[in-house]
């Protein structure tokens, strides 16, 4: 049997970065302002293994800024602290961190490797070049892609980043960079929808009206055509919408966009809105027939929709639904039955 997993996350908030893409503030996102001395990587590792199951596996995971961008000496800091979790501790498996994808030197790869590191994580955003110089990225599609390239050539997990509803996107240059980013062989993706942060330029944009971030309905909408597509490659998706911490939650730093704590529930609910309006549940035996439905598990909440949306639109085309569990589905599998 598979040990559940999880992520020991560490934040670099913007150390290391030599741009100020405009859309980040990454102390309003995370609520961190300050990068924790190398040394205190015991503490925030110990802490987390302190609450952390015997049968639960664990990789230690450096986000927030770009990591490979740290002097040499820092970077192997980090990862030696973190790396003698790996010999002592049998739940720590692997080391990850996220970086800009003009930050990857061929030449350090297999020093990372050395220390434990499985994945890399490139923050793509778009593979538009004119929405990456908009918001000031500082690089290009090329970056990417030769960045990619080294990565997967090294033996690494590749994990590409992408945001919506940047300037200048839409949902067809969104699903455009997905599907490159499936080609240049992506094993796993986060999907952020672009918020607009204080005391970033997006902000000011937005304020002068030259900025218009996405409706929540529009970022779920879009989200839900990017999620099966992420899935139907074998991408993991490993997080849809920004992590709702606390300040954010509160609604501090946070000007406008399509933040909701539970966005990926949104999204996937959205999902299953799309199956039941294309659904052909057979041939009615009454006018208006009971609809029986099942779905896994994990699935019941989502294919009822978000405040039972779902649900409520079935119920306008059968007299009455039912959605169960059935643990023999997996996925967005399910079966109907119709009674009168
Ligand atoms: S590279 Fe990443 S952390 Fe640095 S400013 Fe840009 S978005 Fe923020």
């Amino acid at each position: 049997m598979s040990r559940s997993f999880c992520r020991i996350p560490v934040f670099i908030p913007q150390l290391g970065c030599r741009f100020a893409c405009s859309y980040c503030n990454q102390a309003a996102i995370t609520g961190i302002t300050q990068a924790p001395p190398p040394e205190h990587i015991d503490r925030i590792v110990e802490r987390h293994l302190s609450t952390l199951g015997a049968d639960r596996q664990a990789e230690i995971a450096f986000f927030g800024g770009t990591f490979t961008a740290l002097p040499v000496e820092l970077q192997e800091l980090y990862l030696q602290r973190a790396a003698r979790y790996l010999q002592t501790d049998a739940r720590i498996t692997a080391i990850r961190f996220s970086t800009r994808p003009d930050g990857i030197d061929a030449a350090m790869l297999p020093v990372y490797k050395s220390y434990g590191v499985q994945t890399i994580e490139l923050g793509a955003q778009s593979l538009h070049d004119d929405i990456l110089e908009a918001v000031r990225r500082g690089h290009r599609r090329a970056d990417v892609e030769t960045a990619s390239a080294r990565i997967l050539d090294a033996g690494l997990r590749l994990g590409l980043q992408m945001m919506i509803g940047l300037p200048g996107d839409s949902l067809s240059r969104s699903l455009e960079t997905a599907r490159r980013f499936i080609e240049l062989g992506a094993t796993e993706t986060r999907i952020y929808p672009t918020l607009v942060m204080e005391k970033t330029l997006l902000a000011e944009q937005y304020r002068a009206g030259a900025y218009r971030p996405l409706t929540l309905e529009e970022a779920v909408d879009w989200c839900a055509e990017l999620i099966p597509l992420f899935e139907a490659a074998g991408v993991r998706i490993l997080r849809v919408g920004l992590h709702p911490s606390e300040d954010l939650v509160a609604g501090a730093g946070l000007v406008a966009g399509p933040f909701h704590p539970a966005f990926r529930a949104l999204a996937e609910s959205a999902i299953w809105g799309h199956i039941w309006r294309r659904a052909d549940f057979g041939q009615q035996p009454a006018a208006r027939p009971r609809l029986k439905l099942w779905v896994a598990p994990n699935q019941v909440n989502v294919a009822n929709g978000h405040h039972g949306e779902n649900k409520r639109y079935l119920e306008t085309r059968f007299r009455k639904v039912s959605i169960y569990a059935d643990p023999t589905l997996a996925g967005r599998q399910y079966r109907s039955a119709l009674c009168s």
